[in-house]
């Protein structure tokens, strides 16, 4: 199984992150994992073959979890030559036929009749679906909405769970214990913290009682990006930890090594992380950067970190187009010669 990020952001609009969506890849299922703003035009940045998803799974009905999602059936419809034939099946927590009723209405009936079958599964906590190349999908009750749930993929002993928005929930807890995979909602910093959504603190006690063997944390609005989410849950939580689209990785350090190795393993997300140590230095020579290839494979690569401009580090040499940088700061590609990289604190701090 391979479980990519699309969209780790939430509806605090970011540049850096589009609103929840994950693609996960396995024998004969290629299923995306909610369909938030941003996530259909990621899922071709990445690269990923959107022509062909074969199931399509809601968590809630928050439109940053499904906004995308009539454009994705529009483009099934008619973004390719020939016409999709394939069928798709879209699951979801009870009320998701009346959703998807409802879109139908506003935007027409090509919706739920696109030319190639759609069909609609409601799936309850009693119910174990069965999925293409013996793939088993499970959902669990999370308090957010009312119709929210979480969502775990099992497959030749090997589960990931994918929390959803959730709130704090030993129950929850409980039903992940021991996934290899643990994709947590990450949203608010303590201060702000509210019943619907976790904390730092929130996810690493949740960690710690879930005992996954590795944790990647997403969905973070914009004031959790400035806690030390790593030092907040590394005194709850000691196994790897991962920030989607923002991974801190050492490779000198054993636990960083063993993160890099389970990322491998599971598929990395090009476009989402891996981070360098030390962090990027404007005007050093030589800095030493993570470079994730287009084949997914990391590597830890020196590049030429130039100048500063308008608030941007500008990578000048050592990275092909294509290719994504990890750094401390968040990052975007730019087609041509460089590449731009926000700095993190310590690069900024390294400059004035
Ligand atoms: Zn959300
Ligand atoms: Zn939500």
């Amino acid at each position: 199984m391979r479980f990519t990020t699309l969209g780790t952001g939430t509806i605090s609009l970011s540049p850096g992150r589009s609103c929840a969506g994950y693609i996960l890849e396995s024998p004969g299922v290629r299923l995306l994992v909610d369909c938030g703003s941003g996530v259909t035009r990621r899922l071709a940045e990445l690269g990923i073959e959107w022509q062909t998803i074969t199931h399509v799974a809601l968590s809630h009905f928050h439109i940053d979890h499904h906004g995308d999602l009539p454009t994705l059936i529009f483009a099934w419809k008619y973004g390719f030559l020939p016409s999709r034939t394939l069928p798709v099946e879209i699951i979801g927590p009870p009320g998701t036929k009346a959703l998807l009723e409802r879109l139908s209405a506003a935007y027409g009936e090509w919706l739920l009749a696109p030319g190639f079958p759609v069909s609609i599964r409601e799936v309850t906590p009693a119910d174990v679906v069965e999925l293409p190349g013996h793939m088993k999908l499970r959902v669990h009750p999370v308090p957010h909405t009312p119709e929210s749930v979480a969502y775990s993929f099992e497959r030749v002993g090997r589960r990931i769970v994918y929390t959803g928005d959730t709130g704090p929930s030993d129950a929850l807890a409980a039903w992940a214990y021991g996934c290899d995979l643990l994709v947590c909602e990450c949203s608010l910093p303590r201060e702000m913290s509210i019943p619907e959504h976790l904390t730092p603190e929130q996810c690493g006690e949740l960690a710690a009682a879930a005992a996954p063997k590795h944790l990647a944390l997403t969905h973070f609005y914009p004031p959790v990006e400035d806690v030390d989410i790593h030092s907040i849950v590394g005194v709850r939580y000691a196994g790897p930890v991962t920030l989607a689209g923002r991974l801190r990785l050492d490779e000198t350090d054993p636990k960083g090594r063993a993160a890099i190795e389970t990322l491998r393993a599971h598929g990395t997300d090009p476009g989402a992380i891996v981070v360098p140590s030390p962090a990027v230095q404007t005007g050093q020579q030589g800095t030493y950067v993570f470079v994730v290839k287009a084949d997914q494979t990391v590597e830890m690569r020196s590049v030429n970190v130039a100048r500063v401009r308008g608030g941007e580090t500008v990578i000048k040499d050592g990275v092909k187009p294509g290719e994504t940088v990890v750094t401390d700061g968040h990052l975007r590609l730019v087609p041509g010669s460089h590449i731009s990289v926000k700095p993190a604190a310590g690069a900024e701090k390294a400059t004035s």
